[in-house]
């Protein structure tokens, strides 16, 4: 279904973007499920587990989107709900706490256990929570056990990330009364990139900072009404609700992609902080600097390009930004499976007025589009690259940028050479 439909946009012009003018779609989706932030948060948390509870579907998606890491001891595995399970003979209950009891004994090793529902588990209504909550007690203290849905029913494979970090806020230890003012930076990114961050923070004064998820299920951060918070990740809106009833104060701000976006995000940290502009000024130049000198190369390869983003990873509007404001790309079409206008607010602004913002997807019609206007580069999830290159068009898989560190000064470049990449490799084909 579609709400209204409104002409292409005029790139020339260049001010602040009405989001009363969405185009919003329900239909047919081509998206991933959650269960696909298993293979970026194992990485992130490194003594934690995901015990994905579903079917051999969710194992071969698991095992496809990981790819080639293979590992001697993996971190994730699926417990296979078989059709006597489904069909209510077993009891699954006892079959889970079996495996647990294995897993923990095999792998002493494991400190946080996830058991990640799926659309199976849901399906046989198995309750995870009561579950989790059930094995906590009996293998407390050494392991804690949490749950969370990665289910595909009506979420976006970034989703998987945010119901994780939702499941851990409850755990966060309460902020003693006398705690001074501290940062937390939530939502995974790469450790490369927490380094960087962090060193930034010192730079500008800010010396207790947190990050949610942290490297270690030891390290859970306090949270309370002293914290400030800065989202990393444009899709957590579960957990920004949660860390907000726990009297944390999110600072709104636009999101650490390009230069702009970085500076406008350590800037927002910095003024409420009380940082002087002098210190602010002296910690994110050079690094500003060094994005700009990086981004350069790719300007006039970029500048000029048509861009269409199918809605995927909810990453899209702050790319868009990044894209149309940094790079010169003009916006065909931005497409996010959800708007979370507050959150998105900076990002939404700095967007040029008259760009066909889409929400939700009916996949079709937004292809009829996207073969209409004959874009330049197109991001999409897997399920759409594989055809659109087939009709000659360049693609760009929307996973990738989970993937990759691309937050921050420093990965600035290597975020505008992912983009880049495909259009070169083209041009290549065509000579
Ligand atoms: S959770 Fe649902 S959508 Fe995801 S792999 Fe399993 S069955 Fe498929």
């Amino acid at each position: 279904m579609n709400a209204f439909d409104r002409p292409l946009p005029n790139p020339s012009r260049n001010t602040t973007c009405d989001t009363s003018q969405v185009l919003k779609e329900s239909g047919q989706r081509e998206v991933f499920c959650g269960l696909t932030g298993i293979v970026w948060l194992h990485r992130k948390i490194q003594d934690a587990f995901f015990l994905v509870v579903g079917s051999r579907t969710c194992a071969h998606l698991i095992q496809s989107a990981a790819g080639v890491m293979i590992f001697a001891e993996p971190r994730f595995a699926t417990a296979i709900i078989e059709e006597k399970d489904l069909a209510g003979l077993a009891d699954m209950n006892d079959e889970l706490d079996a495996v647990v009891a294995r897993l923990l004994e095999r792998r002493p090793e494991i400190k946080l256990l996830f058991l990640v529902g799926s659309c199976p588990s849901e399906v046989i209504k198995l309750d995870l929570p009561r579950a989790a909550s059930r094995l906590s007690k009996s293998h407390a203290p050494d392991v804690r056990i949490l749950s969370y849905s990665g289910s595909g029913i009506e979420t976006t494979f970034t989703q998987g990330e945010d119901t994780c970090l939702a499941s851990l806020v409850p755990e966060l230890p309460a902020q003693p009364a006398d705690a001074d003012d501290n940062l937390l930076v939530v939502g995974a990114l790469a450790d490369i990139v927490e380094d960087q961050f962090r060193r930034c923070f010192e730079a500008m004064g800010i010396e207790k900072v947190d990050f949610l998820p942290p490297r270690r299920a030891a390290d859970l951060p306090a949270v309370g009404p002293k914290t400030k918070f800065l989202l990393a990740q444009p899709f957590l809106a579960e957990t920004s609700g949660i860390l907000e009833e726990r009297g944390a104060e999110r600072l709104p701000s636009m999101f650490p992609l390009g230069a702009e976006g970085t500076e406008k995000w350590f800037r927002t940290a910095g003024e409420a902080f009380g940082v002087s502009e002098d210190a602010i000024e002296r910690a994110l130049a050079p690094g500003r600097q060094r994005a700009h000198t990086a981004l350069e190369k790719y300007r006039s390869l970029l500048g000029g390009k048509r861009l269409f983003l199918f809605p995927d990873s909810q990453l899209e509007i702050p790319l868009a930004r990044f894209l149309q404001r940094e790079m010169g790309m003009e916006l065909v079409e931005v497409g996010s499976p959800y708007l979370h206008r507050a959150h998105l607010a900076d990002e939404l602004d700095a967007l040029p007025d008259g760009v066909l913002i889409s929400e939700g997807q009916d996949v079709d019609r937004q292809l009829d589009r996207c073969r209409d206007a004959q874009p330049d580069i197109v991001v999409c999830g897997l399920g759409l690259a594989n055809p659109l290159e087939a009709e000659g068009m360049t693609t760009k898989w929307s996973i990738e940028l989970l993937f990759t560190p691309i937050q921050g000064f420093e990965q600035a470049g290597d975020l505008a050479e992912l983009f880049a990449r495909p259009l070169v490799r083209r041009l290549k084909l065509e000579v």
